[in-house]
C-alpha cells in the first residue's frame, strides 16, 4: 500500500516556524519546538513529522521519531579562527594576497583587507566592504563580483603550495575532528565566508580535509551574497541552511540537530537565525564577552583543546 502522511505534505510547511501547534495536535509536541530538527527538501520539519514524511518524501528517509539513533547531528565549523589561525609574518599569506591581487586586476584599487573590520565576513562582503571604503560603489562592485572571485581562484589555485605559508592548526582541533569522525551519529561539514575551493584548500594544506564527512560539503561565501555589508550575519546564516539543505540530500541519515562553530559574533548571531545551535570559541579576535552577548543560550568555549567539553557542549558525551 502507498505510504500516507497522516499530516498532509502541503501542511509540512508550518513546522519550519516557531509556531508548531497544528502539528502538535497529531502527535506529541516536538522535542524542542523552537529547535526543528531535520531539513528535507528546504523545510524544516520537527522529529514527528520528519518521520512521517520519510516514507512520502523517499530517499535517505527520516527514521521513525523512536529510532532517534539513527539520526546524525550535524556539526558545521567555521574556517578562519576557529580551525586554523594565522601565524607569523606571512599570515594567512595566500588567502590575503589573492584578496589584494583581485582588487587591483578588477578595479586597479591598491590595497590590504586590514583597511577594514573583515573578521566574521564572507569574501564577496568582504569585497564589496573594501571596495566601499576606497569610494566605489555597490551598484558598480556587485556586478563585478564574479570577476573578482575568479581572479581570487586562479591566484589561490596557482600559489597551492603556499597555502599552508602563515596558517597553523589551533589546539585540540585535530582530536575533536578525530573523534567526531568515529562517530555513526556525527555528520561535519564547513560553514565559512571562504570562497569553497579556498576553504577546502586550506583545509588540505593543513591536514584536516580527510576528517569531515563525505562528499565533502557544507556553506561557502562562494554560495550566496546580498550585498548586505551591514548586516553580515545574515548572509552567513543563508551559508548554514544552505549547508543543511546539503546535508539533507547527501547524508544516509537525517539530521535530528544542528550545531555551528565559529569565532566571531556572526557565527553566532547566524546560527541562531538559522536554527542551529550556537558555539563560540575565543580562538580568534573576540573575547567570551564578546561572544556570550550574542544570547542567553550561546556555549562559549576558550578553545577546542578539551574533547570532552566539545562534545558535552552538542550532548554527545
Ligand atoms: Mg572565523
Amino acid at each position: 500500500m502507498e505510504p500516507r502522511l497522516t499530516v498532509p505534505l502541503r501542511r509540512i510547511a508550518p513546522c519550519s516556524t516557531v509556531q508548531a501547534a497544528w502539528c502538535a495536535d497529531s502527535h506529541p509536541p516536538p522535542r524542542n519546538p523552537q529547535r526543528p530538527e531535520v531539513l528535507r527538501r528546504g523545510v524544516r520539519l520537527c522529529c514527528w513529522c520528519a518521520a512521517q514524511a520519510a516514507s512520502v518524501l523517499g530517499g535517505a528517509a527520516a527514521a521513525p521519531a523512536s529510532e532517534s539513533h539513527s539520526m546524525v547531528k550535524l556539526v558545521s565549523f567555521d574556517v578562519d579562527g576557529t580551525l586554523i589561525h594565522s601565524v607569523g609574518d606571512s599570515a594567512n599569506k595566500v588567502h590575503r594576497q589573492a584578496f589584494k591581487g583581485a582588487f587591483k586586476q578588477v578595479f586597479d584599487v591598491d590595497t590590504d583587507i586590514d583597511v577594514i573590520n573583515h573578521h566574521g565576513c564572507t569574501d564577496p562582503l568582504i569585497l564589496l566592504k573594501i571596495l566601499e571604503h576606497h569610494g566605489v560603489a555597490k551598484e558598480e562592485s556587485m556586478p563585478r563580483l564574479g570577476e573578482m572571485q575568479t581572479s581570487m581562484l586562479q591566484y589561490f589555485e596557482t600559489h597551492k603550495d603556499e597555502v599552508a605559508d602563515g596558517v597553523a592548526v589551533l589546539p585540540g582541533v585535530k582530536n575533536v575532528l578525530q573523534e567526531l569522525k568515529t562517530r555513526s551519529d556525527v555528520a561535519t561539514c564547513l560553514v565559512t565566508g571562504n570562497l569553497e575551493p579556498i576553504g577546502w584548500g586550506k583545509m588540505e594544506a593543513v591536514g584536516l580535509l580527510d576528517f569531515f564527512s563525505p562528499s565533502p560539503f557544507g556553506g561557502f561565501g562562494s554560495d550566496f551574497c546580498s550585498g548586505n555589508t551591514e548586516e553580515s550575519w545574515r548572509d552567513r546564516a543563508e551559508l548554514i541552511r544552505i549547508a543543511a539543505t546539503r546535508a539533507s540530500h547527501l547524508l544516509p541519515n537525517p539530521v535530528s540537530e544542528r550545531f555551528h562553530i565559529g569565532d566571531t559574533p556572526m557565527d553566532l548571531l547566524a546560527a541562531k537565525e538559522a536554527g542551529a545551535v550556537a558555539i563560540g570559541v575565543t580562538t580568534g579576535t573576540y573575547s567570551r564577552r564578546d561572544l556570550e552577548t550574542c544570547g542567553a543560550e550561546t556555549v562559549v568555549l576558550d578553545d577546542l583543546a578539551d574533547v570532552s567539553q566539545v562534545l558535552k557542549a552538542m550532548g554527545l558525551e
